[in-house]
């Protein structure tokens, strides 16, 4: 099939839940992807910060094929290795002592609410609010959708749960008057994603620990976009020198395969007893799998330090369009979530990259979001950019 074909056949029977972009791709390799009409690209958007390891990446694709030659699925009424080993690398590699395994970013965070709220009944009842972020985006189940501090993904929703408010990102005085005795936990992204990549001042994560300590409120962290190595460090909470009570984690953490994780303190997870929580496919072996190798690729000692090197590469690039350019008003950004604020909307940018055979994304409007394979080489990120700055300086 042609992209046009297979365009066609998609609107017509696909729920138009999403703008998609017209083209289909069809093979990968490292931060090249192909087209059905066999154009290349390089990705500077990693299937929205899913690909961390670069398209079809050998070693998860062996973990996979041979745990398809063993068994696809065990229930989780019975145990199985793959599940075991991520729970055991998660916790080895966190600060956390148990995790809940699931499919999805957003069902990782309706079990940190979830959790959050069984724990606050566990204090005697009276904690069961949940303050997250203006700007943020935390998932379009109810619950999480309701968490987003974003109006657009509500519209035509309501009745919503009840129990969530809101704060402005990074402004710990409204923190401070937010957090109260009926607040069981705050969320929180360490930089907003799909907010426009909002970096925090430094301090703000240790004030809002401060502050959920003081408070006895739990810290939620959603590590959905940034976690799995995108800032640097495994996880991003540790350029913070805090650790949450729980984190969520999705998209990268098997390379491509679907999987949610919930990790939390053991004293917060023991809320969760039999038959309070659980999913068909959370954990499902082959996923598991996927994620195992995906960590113990990420953990090798060469791995994170390779990947703080390409991205400060990757970051002087931008820094030198940036310059140049008088559509870019900033570049903001940590390891390789990197972003660029225009003056203007971006989609005209993306398209005409996309024409040149780069893919970029544009979120927040006038935002350039960048989030490409930690694999790609300085090579690449160079011919890259050099596309970018054809199109933002010209
Ligand atoms: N949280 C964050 C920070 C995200 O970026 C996303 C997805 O973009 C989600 C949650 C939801 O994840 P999913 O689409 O896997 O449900």
């Amino acid at each position: 099939m042609t992209n046009r074909d297979i365009i066609t056949r998609s609107d017509a029977h696909l729920m138009p839940t999403y703008a998609r972009t017209p083209v289909a791709f069809v093979r990968g390799e490292g931060a090249h992807l192909w087209d059905a009409d066999g154009k290349e690209y390089l990705d500077l958007f990693a299937c929205l910060a899913v690909a961390n390891l670069g398209h079809a990446p050998r070693a998860i694709a062996d973990a996979i094929n041979a745990q398809t030659g063993k068994l696809f699925h065990v229930s989780n009424l019975h145990y199985c290795e793959p599940q075991a080993r991520l729970a055991e690398l998660l916790c080895a590699h966190s600060f956390a002592d148990q995790v809940f395994l699931c499919n999805s970013g957003a069902e990782a965070n309706e079990a940190a609410i979830k959790l959050a709220r069984r724990w606050g009944h566990a204090q005697g009842g009276t904690r069961h609010e949940i303050v997250s972020a203006l700007g943020s985006f935390h998932g379009r189940t109810l619950a999480t959708l309701t968490a987003t501090g974003q109006e657009k993904v509500r519209v035509g929703y309501q009745p919503l749960p009840s129990g969530f408010r809101y704060v402005p990102y990074d402004d710990l005085a409204a923190l401070d008057r937010a957090l109260t005795d009926t607040t069981a936990a705050l969320l929180l992204e360490p930089i907003l994603g799909e907010g426009g990549v909002v970096v925090p001042s430094p301090d703000y994560l240790a004030g809002a620990r401060r502050l959920c300590n003081e408070r006895g409120v739990l810290l939620i962290l959603d590590e959905i976009q940034v976690g799995m190595g995108r800032t640097g460090t495994l996880f991003a909470y540790e350029q913070s020198g805090i650790t949450p009570d729980i984190m969520t984690l999705a998209k990268a953490l098997a390379s491509g395969i679907p999987i949610g994780a919930t990790l939390a303190r053991r004293e917060i997870a023991v809320c969760f007893g039999p038959g309070t929580h659980g999913s068909t496919f959370g954990g499902n072996a082959v996923a598991a799998a996927a994620a195992v190798a995906t960590l113990e690729t990420m953990i090798a000692p060469d791995f994170l330090p390779g990947v703080r090197k390409r991205a400060a590469h990757f970051r002087a690039g931008l820094e030198r369009i940036a310059a140049r350019s008088p559509k870019v008003k900033d570049v903001r950004g940590v390891g390789f979530i990197q972003g660029l604020q225009l003056v203007e909307s971006g989609a005209p940018v993306v398209a005409a990259c996309l024409a040149r055979g780069v893919l970029l994304n544009c979120t927040a409007d006038t935002v350039l979001r960048f989030l490409p394979p930690l694999v790609i080489s300085e090579a690449e990120s160079d011919q890259a950019l050099a596309i970018l700055a054809e199109v933002l300086c010209a």
